[in-house]
């Protein structure tokens, strides 16, 4: 009902391009893919060798992840 409104000759101006402020984005896209890669890490490679922390528990942890992922396990 508003456009109806709207006289017909009205000029329409130009979009007005969307502004993506990168500086803003670029600390938290840092954080967000090293706190992604962190969890891909455990979730992936966090058993055996590559082990960092002692003990199974983060394998039993990530462990429905891991195959859910298709990692490989046992
Ligand atoms: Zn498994």
């Amino acid at each position: 009902m508003a456009q109806s409104a709207m006289p017909s000759t009205q000029v329409q101006e130009p979009p007005v391009p969307l502004r993506v402020p990168v500086r803003e984005i670029l600390p938290w896209a840092v954080l967000a893919a090293v706190l992604g890669l962190a969890l891909l890490y455990f979730v992936g490679a966090e058993q055996g060798a590559t082990s960092l922390f002692s003990g199974t528990w983060v394998h039993e942890f990530t462990h429905d992840g891991r195959h859910l992922l298709g990692f490989p396990c046992h």
